[in-house]
């Protein structure tokens, strides 16, 4: 019988949909599957408010195309951050909120709003800072789930490579902007805009 196997049987009843085997196995672990949630909440609201706001920060770079390209990066890049955890707060028993504005106001970064004078300096000053909250938020949800909640971990850490890859390179492209100074981000650029080569989600109608 399958229940005198070491796995075949444990804390959630069989055909029980109403827990989650994949939220005890972190309580069991000394994790909190509920609060990890709601900090996952919390992080693709900014994730998805920073590809809202860097799509109007990008329009003003006008002039200056190598900033917009890499701004393009950066930009797809953080939706791909969202489609990528967006699942894993169902997964825990949440859902995204039903109101964006809700959503927007719990997110856990400022919005990245265009500079009041929005010049190329100002500008690149706001993106690095969306990106500076990005790697502490990350580095956060890192800790919350390291040891309990591996899976969650795992995507926090692969969008953690990207948010670290995007402050270099907006400390490389202020640092020559605002202080005429070469501070290189030393990265190749990405194979096609925002690959998001750690975190990709799976595609939609991807054929390959
Ligand atoms: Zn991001
Ligand atoms: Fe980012």
């Amino acid at each position: 019988m399958s229940d005198e196997r070491k796995h075949g049987s444990g804390s959630v009843a069989p055909g029980d949909t109403s827990d989650r085997v994949g939220m005890q196995v972190i309580r069991e672990r000394g994790g909190d599957p509920e609060e990890i949630r709601e900090a996952l909440i919390d992080a693709i609201g900014a994730e998805f408010s920073t590809y809202y706001y860097y799509t109007n920060l990008r329009t003003h770079l006008a002039g200056h195309e190598d900033y917009k390209e890499i701004a393009e990066d950066a930009r797809l890049e953080d939706r791909a951050h969202f489609e990528l955890v967006m699942p894993r707060v169902y997964e825990l028993g949440g859902h995204i909120p039903r109101d964006i504005g809700d959503f927007m106001d719990r997110a856990g970064c400022p919005h990245a709003e265009l500079p009041e004078e929005p010049n190329a300096e100002n500008i690149l000053e706001t993106l690095l800072e969306a990106e500076r909250c990005a790697i502490r938020t990350w580095s956060e949800v890192c800790d919350m789930t390291e040891g309990c909640d591996p899976r969650t971990y795992d995507m926090a850490s692969r969008i953690l490579q990207e948010e670290i890859d995007h402050e270099a390179w907006f400390i490389e492209l202020l640092s020559m902007e605002r202080d005429g100074e070469t501070n290189p981000a030393g990265h190749f650029v990405r194979g096609e805009p925002g690959e998001a080569p750690y975190s990709t989600n799976n595609r939609i109608n991807d054929s390959a």
